[in-house]
């Protein structure tokens, strides 16, 4: 499936906010019936966002846009990002800074490998410029004193965070979730997405209408303060009077973030694609639609429920990982 003559749809998107609503509401939604829903009355559409651009893909653009927007509107030429060597944010980042005429720095955690990772490779030969900190350095990333050490180093930059965390990445999943309101006209139940920072839910749950469930799908072992994060992010969104439409759920890591699948998750795997004839990335999209499966055949939605599955993209990362083929 390829989106009727939208392969680079992204290219005409300058920035603008209207532009990005309108490439938003023309991703299709594929019905998909998997075993797990056989007469259970429940519809599942998958919005794929994977096929948004071949580059520049799923959640990652729509976090990165307003984030784009702000360092072009306040004079920044370099962007600077973190990330590990198979992040698709950093991927992701250099193929927006080639494109809409930004330099590029990506700072990676650990050393710098004889051989670099596809997901790296593609990102240096975009442009992006690597640099490789141990990962003591790596877990001070916020702190003033290692910004400060880059900028001199390496010169200005306006700074996302890792993940595009920021409340400009969350706003950008907002529209996404506009823009699905729109496509279907209300007429759904629940949106699922998978989380890893946790700033595509917030987003995408202020973006819906409130009385739809926006669910959460954590890839995270531990839970740590994700919970506080999506509520923060999403009360900056939304008027404090609105009940939060958002739930996070945790049983679906299958061993944590980037580990090998267990056999029972990459048998799930193959037979996602083979019925569906959709691919699905390893760390992230696979785990949500487990996920969703599981619920479903726990009876957790009843009857009549529509569901949307939100396709965040990250099948460049497929690889560097055994997939199903
Ligand atoms: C980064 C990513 C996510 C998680 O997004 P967050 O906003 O960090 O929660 C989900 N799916 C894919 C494919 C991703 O690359």
């Amino acid at each position: 499936m390829v989106l009727a003559d939208s392969t680079n749809e992204l290219l005409k998107v300058d920035l603008l906010e209207d532009d990005l609503l309108s490439v938003a509401g023309k991703i299709p939604l594929q019905r998909v019936a998997l075993k797990a829903f056989a007469d259970t009355g429940i519809e599942l559409l998958v919005r794929r966002d994977d096929l948004i651009d071949p580059e520049l893909s799923g959640n990652k653009f729509y976090k990165l846009f307003f984030n784009l927007r702000v360092a072009r509107e306040q004079g920044f030429i370099r962007l600077l990002s973190f990330g590990g060597a198979y992040s698709n944010h950093l991927h992701a980042l250099a193929a927006a800074g080639k494109r809409y005429g930004f330099s590029t720095i990506g700072v990676v955690r650990g050393e710098r490998p004889a051989q670099l990772s596809p997901t790296l490779g593609d990102a240096e030969a975009w442009g992006m410029k690597l640099i490789f900190i141990s990962r003591a350095d790596y877990r001070d990333k916020n702190e003033p004193e290692l910004l400060a050490e880059l900028r001199l180093r390496h010169g200005e930059f306006y700074l996302i965070p890792e993940g595009g965390a920021n409340l400009h990445g969350a706003l950008g999943m907002q529209l996404l979730g506009q823009a699905l309101e729109q496509q279907l006209k209300g007429d759904y139940t629940s949106v699922c997405i998978a989380c890893g920072t946790g700033t595509s839910l917030a987003g995408l749950a202020a973006g819906i209408d409130s009385t739809k469930l926006a669910l959460g799908f954590s890839v995270l072992k531990g839970e740590g303060g994700l919970g506080d994060a999506i509520s923060t992010t999403y009360r900056q969104l939304r008027a404090s009077d609105v009940t939060a439409n958002w739930r996070l759920i945790t049983g679906f890591h299958a061993g944590g973030y980037g580990k090998k699948h267990p056999e029972y998750l990459s048998q799930f795997w193959q037979d996602f694609e083979r019925n569906s004839g959709i691919s699905l990335d390893p760390v992230y999209t696979v785990k949500m639609f487990w996920g969703i499966s599981s619920l479903v055949q726990q009876g957790y939605w009843p009857r009549g429920s529509r569901i949307v599955a939100i396709h965040s993209g990250g099948l460049q990362g497929r690889r560097s990982f055994a997939c199903p083929s």
